[in-house]
């Protein structure tokens, strides 16, 4: 299995802020935040590199981050104002770290996206 920083932190081995956790997710503060609400949920129990190396059979845990993130978001009272979630794969869209993730952005009004 590819060990990686987020790794070290499902392992305690490295400190972080972490936000959120249940039997399968992890959450905690971006380091280096892009929005005044920006928090990684990654699963704890799997290292999955990118998005296209996620199997049929892991599929529901890409639903498990997003209602994290979801509960998260109502839990911290902002679900209503909104947010965003984004998963960058690879290279282009300029993914760092190759333990699967989600980022979910929130806290002001999101620049839209999409373009270079
Ligand atoms: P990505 O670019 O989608 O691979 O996102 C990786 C994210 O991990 C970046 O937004 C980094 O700022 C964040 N990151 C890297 N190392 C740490 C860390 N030790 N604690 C919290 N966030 C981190």
């Amino acid at each position: 299995m590819t060990d990686t920083i987020f790794g070290k932190i499902i392992r305690r081995e490295i400190p972080a802020s972490i936000v959120y956790e249940d039997d399968d997710v992890l959450g905690f503060k971006d380091i280096a935040p892009q929005a005044p609400v920006h928090v990684l949920f990654i699963p704890k129990h799997e290292v999955i590199p990118t998005l296209d190396d996620l199997q049929p059979a892991q599929a529901h845990l890409i639903g498990k981050l997003a209602l994290a993130a979801a509960a998260y978001a109502r839990r911290e009272g902002f679900a209503q104002d909104g947010y965003r979630i984004v998963m960058n794969c690879r290279e282009n869209a300029g993914q760092t770290v190759f333990h699967i993730h989600l980022h979910l952005l929130a806290g002001a009004p999101l620049g839209h996206f999409g373009a270079p």
